[in-house]
């Protein structure tokens, strides 16, 4: 595959052609400022984030950024985390830290109201920042940052209901993946092993192991993703899912996980009430699709080498009108793709080799060059950066064209 091959760029050159982001030392490291290309990118990963969250029967819930210290004492993250967390700010009484994670906002919201057995499970979505402290020497474009932008679900459910969250939550990361073209190379299942540094009882684990590798392979079979177990790789807290992907230059990463967890809610005392009317302990799962925006986008740019589907490209559609008696033609095409939601630009400045040029560096899906024979009939002719074809279309059929692409997150099929 192209997007193993050695010399493959790194996302911070394909980013010089296409402008995703920018850092400033007055803005502060690892903390890169997302320009015009990046937002757009950005805007679709997560409404492909909330597009599968909803079909997914997620909700959505907002919650700050900023928590009492307290709260992460509470849930445990102070305690593991805090070397790598910012350091508390002051105010009157409280002391404020910007979060780790999101985990702990949501086990708040779970538990601001009471739950019965037919309630659950409950899955509670949000594309939100959390923060890293990470050192200067280890900051790297978009790959580590400090400010992390996570598509973010946790599921509340009920003991019983464990293999079929985890087999929803598996199926929803793998089409995530599917759709970004991400291939998944293989799932990593992560176990305890017989050493006593493990919360929550013995059948809890062999009960809640057995559920993970279950639904796992039914999963997997469909897809044809090998499953490998890692015995002692759980959590202390519960055992996971690891999505890995070989990456463009061969490191390996874990692109999305899926995470059983007994040790929040025994933290934040997170419970339902069954149908014999006793209070129960909930099972929490961290789950998440799509990613974090930071790296999925890193990663888009090097497995493309910015040349994003159509869905996904900043540029969309590159209008260029071969001399300015094509102006007006070209004009009315801007509008009538922009009716339609989509990215297009008008490109006037220099000659039209120069402009065919500049489009293909910012990698725009569709060129469009309109001249005599085009403006006279209504018509464009288009190139497709897919499969470097040149067509002449009428430009409502390139429009319908560009916008089903758009929709469907799929190449243009002319
Ligand atoms: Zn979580």
């Amino acid at each position: 595959m192209s997007d193993r091959i050695a010399d493959a760029l790194d996302h911070r050159d394909v980013n010089r052609d296409l402008d995703v982001f920018a850092t400033d030392p007055l803005a502060g490291s690892g903390l890169p400022l997302w320009l015009p290309a990046g937002a757009a990118i950005r805007d679709e990963l997560q409404r492909l984030a909330k597009d599968i969250a909803h079909e997914d029967g997620c909700v959505d819930v907002y919650t700050p950024v900023l928590g009492k210290r307290a709260l992460f004492e509470r849930s445990g993250h102070w305690a593991k985390f805090s070397p790598d967390m910012f350091p508390p700010m002051r105010l009157g009484d409280d002391e404020l830290v910007l979060r780790p994670a999101n985990c702990p906002h949501h086990a708040l919201v779970y538990s601001a109201a009471q739950h019965s057995y037919r309630e659950l499970p409950i899955r509670l979505n949000e594309l939100a920042p959390m923060f890293r402290a990470e050192r200067s020497g280890v900051i790297s474009g978009l790959q580590r940052v400090r400010q992390i932008n996570l598509d973010d679900t946790h599921v509340f459910c009920r003991p019983d209901q464990i293999a079929d969250e985890v087999a929803r939550a598996l199926r929803a990361a793998l089409r995530a993946q599917r759709i970004l073209g991400l291939p998944i190379d293989y799932v990593r299942l992560s176990l305890r092993d017989d050493s006593s540094s493990w919360l929550g009882s013995d059948e809890q684990w062999q009960a809640s192991q057995q559920a993970l590798r279950d639904a796992a392979l039914g999963v997997l079979a469909v897809e044809e993703i090998p499953l490998v177990e890692a015995l002692g790789e759980a959590a202390f807290y519960g055992p996971k899912l690891d999505l890995q992907v070989h990456g463009g230059r061969g490191h390996e990463e874990t692109i999305a996980t899926v995470q059983l967890d007994f040790n929040q809610p025994e933290r934040f005392d997170l419970t339902f009430q069954a149908a014999d009317g006793s209070s129960q302990r909930v099972v929490m799962i961290h789950r998440g699709t799509v990613g974090a925006m930071e790296r999925v986008v890193a990663s888009l740019l090097e497995r493309y080498q910015g040349r994003l589907p159509l869905w996904l490209a900043p540029v969309q559609i590159a209008v260029l009108p071969v001399s300015e008696a094509h102006d007006v033609a070209a004009r009315a095409a801007i509008d009538a793709l922009r009716a339609r939601r989509l990215r297009a630009e008008l490109q006037l400045d220099g000659s039209l080799g120069a402009r065919i040029r500049d489009a293909r560096r910012q990698r725009a899906s569709l060129i469009a060059v309109i001249g005599d024979r085009e403006a006279s009939a209504g018509l464009v002719q288009v190139t497709d950066g897919a499969d470097r074809n040149r067509r002449t279309v009428p430009l409502a059929e390139l429009v319908e064209k560009a916008a089903a692409a758009h929709r469907h997150r799929e190449p243009v099929r002319w």
